[in-house]
């Protein structure tokens, strides 16, 4: 059988890869990945290759097809596996330890510059270290804060404030 387009979408999805995400994966966009996802034969090289080895899908020239029994292809689809699962770890490591920008209202009124906690999204003043409401009463006070601070959202919303 030869893939096709649809068989790399089939992929994908199975994957529980959106199109961004895949183009990602392999320094493409999505508009790349929609594209070869409606061709009905797929190649082993540029773009196409590059997602087509991140999900296994196997594109065979005509050599491979008359070369390679089952074994040797499950051996190569398993090498495939294995580079998919390195380059989604090397993707988490990436954003465990990003650092960006804080941006939180501070006092005088701008947002905070310094950089984030990484892997989190505030800085150590403003949050970062943070892991969140342990006890009950904790948590029942960050529900009300948060439904204080959506009413207040939505007051300033009608008399056109934001
Ligand atoms: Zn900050």
């Amino acid at each position: 059988m030869i893939a096709s387009g649809s068989d790399l979408k089939a992929a994908r999805k199975a994957r529980g890869l959106n199109q961004t995400e895949l183009g990602k994966l392999v320094g493409c966009g999505r508009h790349t990945v929609s594209y070869w996802e409606c061709k009905p034969t797929l190649k082993q090289f540029g773009a196409c290759g590059a997602m087509c080895r991140v999900l296994g899908v196997h594109v065979p020239s005509r050599l491979e097809m008359s070369r390679h029994s089952d074994t040797q292809q499950e051996a190569l689809d398993r090498r495939w596996q294995a580079e998919l699962q390195r380059i989604r770890q090397a993707e988490e490591r990436r954003k465990a330890t990003q650092r960006v920008v804080c941006g939180a209202n501070t006092r005088i009124g701008r947002p905070c510059r310094a950089l984030s906690e990484p892997g989190k999204q505030r800085c150590r003043f403003h949050g970062g270290m943070s892991t969140g409401p342990k006890t009950e009463a904790g948590r029942r006070r960050i529900g009300e804060a948060q439904k204080r601070r959506w009413a207040a959202y939505r007051e300033r919303q009608k008399t056109g404030e934001v």
